[in-house]
């Protein structure tokens, strides 16, 4: 078993590595532990090791977890694919959701979240290389989700967040994060409050964060492999 204190201190490390070499503050960026389909008592060393942010991709596991670890206050990011039933769901138990793609889904989770907890912290996530199989709309298609979002009282914009193909060469896989900071940029004349580039995992969080990501979703680096 791979031990989650040491590991999570490693990826803190590659993190300020990283910002140094891109000449700036580790600070500026936030670490998301993915945590999809390792068990509960991974998550608790993680946070006993002082790890808040935690990621999960599949609704129901997710609840479960969120539920059982609420003395924690662990923030939770949703970072999975959003499917209509399941909006519900995320707007009653996550803090943020990084995978929004079309109007419908913003819609719903807007009327359902509650008027009376903080606002969803939300991104808009970005199909940056074109992939048919791939979630995340086209980068033209942001500037009117952005608007869309911004409306809603009970959602707050946070940013963009693409998810790559894999590539393995440092040079190949800054180019698309390079898009989705310009991409950023543009977005920010009109939504200058946004603050958040969810992008990097463990495969590739240096070239994220050398392109000016200020949150990374770090899974495999944190927990191992995951259980099938
Ligand atoms: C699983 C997942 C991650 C974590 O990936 P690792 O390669 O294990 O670090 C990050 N982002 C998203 C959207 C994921 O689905």
């Amino acid at each position: 078993m791979i031990r989650v204190t040491e590991s999570l201190a490693q990826v803190y490390r590659q993190v300020a590595n990283a910002a140094e070499i891109a000449n700036r503050q580790p600070g500026e960026i936030r670490v998301v532990a993915v945590s999809k389909r390792h068990n509960q008592a991974s998550i608790e060393a993680a946070a006993a090791a002082g790890q808040r942010d935690f990621g999960e991709n599949f609704v129901d596991e997710a609840v479960t977890k969120i539920t059982a670890l609420a003395d924690h206050r662990l923030c939770w990011h949703y970072i999975g694919a959003v499917q209509s039933n399941k909006t519900r769901l995320i707007a009653n138990h996550f803090d943020w959701v990084h995978t929004i793609d079309r109007h419908k889904i913003i819609d719903r989770l807007a009327t359902q979240r509650a008027e009376t907890t903080a606002p969803l912290n939300v991104c808009l996530q970005v199909n940056i290389d074109a992939e048919s199989q791939k979630s995340g709309a086209a980068p033209d298609a942001m500037f009117e989700l952005a608007d869309a979002v911004a409306q809603r009282s009970t959602l707050r914009l946070r940013g963009l967040m693409c998810l790559p193909k894999v590539r393995t060469d440092l040079e190949a896989q800054r180019k698309p994060f390079a898009l989705l900071r310009q991409l950023f940029d543009e977005l920010r004349q009109t939504h200058p409050t946004l603050d958040t580039l969810s992008m990097g995992m463990s495969g590739d969080l240096q070239a994220a964060i050398i392109e000016g990501s200020t949150l990374v979703r770090i899974g495999t680096a944190i927990f191992g492999p995951r259980p099938v």
